[in-house]
């Protein structure tokens, strides 16, 4: 097939519109740069991945869309609940009782309106969106990438030149597969189950936006994410080996599962199911490295972790934040070689790393916050500040050692930085 040449000029090719790549190029463009931004769907579409944390408000003011997710009035979130597997129900994490801001409210949103939303913002700043066209491959000068081949949604194959490329293609993770560079995360090998239900059981008052996280068997958990419509998100993580034992139907599964928590039957079982059934393998995983010359990696085609504590917009908007910075500079200096991102990488698996040990506490069998907190009352403000997203620049390591008491905490990952310059 002829590939054509696009000579449209640009200084950023974004690979992705979901929030990592919305939120960066959104920020390049007001920062002067050309964007084009090449997204494979067609927007809205939908995905998984609802349940926001407080302090996406920070990206979310950048950007200057606050007062869009008000007026889209999706449900409000005040709070998360842990249940436990007999179906009790613990004291909810009110982020308000610790974080006196309007940021300690946050959301649950349809993902197709949240990422349309972001993308069309990105658009208004001037960023070219092009949909449903998919990048197919890296171009390379050297060992550095100084492009994309893509095919637009005439079918026709072009490529792409700029001096940076940015890789927010979310769990597709492009360039990483390209380069084996995906290293799963030793630990937290889960499948997800889920789908949604109209009309299911609501808590009332303060807690009727609440993500319920209620754990079943072989640390296992449900989450319930009500939504807008009286619609609820509810899925399952678990081993594949718990999951799968005596059937591979995720109907059949998700039935079965519903049946061993009593909270979760009472909510659901007044709703009905409709819809799909979603099932995703291959858990958490980090890229060996976060940037090469030319390109950077941010959002989910960097790292994703267990979706436990709901970090994953978070950080796609927080590391597309961090991340068009580092470009900005880049570009400004002149110099787009990997070692530019050195710090976006460490800051970037700081972040994560902190967030990594709470889930790794989440699935010891011998760890529970009610126990943590009964041991380590004084731990509360901290481990508050982590659950609402406060990661910046903070020292965990005293919650760390707290959990340590009851779990086994992870050492850091030694990968996901910048390769090591050849001198
Ligand atoms: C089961 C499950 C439950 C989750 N629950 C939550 C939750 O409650 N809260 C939360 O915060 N997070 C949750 N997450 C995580 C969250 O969904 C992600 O972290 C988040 O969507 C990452 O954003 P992103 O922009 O990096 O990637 P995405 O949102 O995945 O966006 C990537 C975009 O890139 C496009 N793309 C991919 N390949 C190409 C290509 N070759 N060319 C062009 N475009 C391409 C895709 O079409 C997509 O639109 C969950 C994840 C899973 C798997």
């Amino acid at each position: 097939m002829n590939i054509s040449v696009d000579k449209q000029p640009c200084d950023v090719i974004v690979i992705g519109g979901g929030p990592c790549g919305s939120t960066a190029s959104a920020l390049l463009a007001e920062k002067g740069h050309r964007v084009i931004l090449l997204e494979k769907e067609k927007f809205p579409r939908y995905h998984v991945g609802e349940s926001l944390m407080p302090f996406c408000y920070f990206t979310l003011k950048r950007l200057g869309v606050l007062e869009e997710m008000e007026k889209q009035a999706f449900v409000k979130k005040h709070s998360v609940q842990f249940v436990s597997k007999d179906g009790k129900i613990s004291d909810p994490f009110y982020f308000f009782q610790h974080f006196d801001h309007p940021a300690a409210t946050t959301w649950q949103v349809e993902r197709s309106v949240f990422d349309n939303m972001l993308l069309r913002n990105a658009e208004a700043k001037g960023v070219d969106v092009r949909e449903e066209t998919e990048v197919r491959g890296f171009n390379y000068e050297g060992d550095r990438v100084v492009g994309v081949t893509a095919k637009g949604k005439d079918g026709q194959e072009y490529t792409l030149e700029a001096p940076l490329t940015l890789d927010c293609t979310g769990r597709d993770a492009l360039f990483l597969r390209k380069k084996s560079w995906r290293k799963r995360d030793p630990k937290l090998n889960k499948i997800a189950i889920w789908t949604l239900y109209k009309n299911a059981k609501r808590d009332e008052g303060l807690d009727e936006g609440a993500t319920t996280v209620a754990y079943v068997d072989g640390r296992g958990w449900f989450w319930n994410i009500p939504l807008r419509n009286n619609i609820v998100s509810s899925g399952i993580v678990a081993e594949r080996d718990y999951l799968y034992r005596d059937s591979r139907d995720p109907k059949v599964i998700y039935e079965r599962e519903i049946e061993k928590n009593s909270w979760i039957k009472e909510h659901l079982g007044e709703g009905e199911q409709f819809g799909e059934y979603w099932v995703t393998g291959e858990y958490s995983y980090r890229g060996e490295h976060c940037a090469s010359d030319g390109l950077v990696m941010a959002g989910d085609a960097f790292a994703f972790l267990d979706p436990v504590f709901s970090s994953g917009v978070f950080l796609a908007l927080k590391s597309g934040e961090m991340a068009a910075d580092a470009i900005g500079k880049a570009l400004e200096q002149g110099d787009v070689s990997a070692g530019q991102f050195s710090n976006y990488g460490e800051d970037l698996c700081g972040m994560i790393e902190v967030m990594r040990k709470l889930v790794y506490a989440f699935y010891d069998e011998n760890f529970s916050f009610g126990e943590l907190i009964k041991r380590h009352e004084e731990i509360r403000p901290m481990l508050t500040d982590c659950l609402i997203g406060d990661l910046d620049g903070k020292d965990y390591t005293p919650l760390a050692e707290a959990i340590g008491e009851l779990a086994s905490v992870p050492e850091p990952l030694a990968h996901g930085r910048v390769p090591q310059a050849v001198t």
